[in-house]
């Protein structure tokens, strides 16, 4: 996640430098940052459908490993998710 705004804000900045502000640029990494936010959002409990990225009234930039609301376990359930997340 970090790593896609970094690259966001470098290519604005790049292509700002070349050809000045470009509008196309900007739309483009905004586009790249939504995309790269996809599967956050997508992210749902298969049980009951809670987003997993929101504990109570907090959101967390990591998935719970356990369904806050019914308890469904997740850790199984998400080969290669896991070292994604720091
Ligand atoms: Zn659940």
């Amino acid at each position: 996640m970090l790593a896609a705004l970094i690259l966001a804000v470098a290519l604005v900045l790049t292509v700002d430098r070349l050809y000045g502000h470009s509008t196309i640029a900007f739309a483009a990494a905004i586009l790249g940052l939504v995309i790269a936010n996809a599967p956050m959002l997508r992210l749902n409990c298969p049980e009951c459908g809670k987003n997993l990225f929101f504990r109570g009234v907090f959101v967390v930039p990591w998935p719970n490993r356990t369904c806050g609301k019914c308890g469904y376990e997740l850790d199984h359930d998400e080969p290669g998710q896991d070292h994604q997340n720091r």
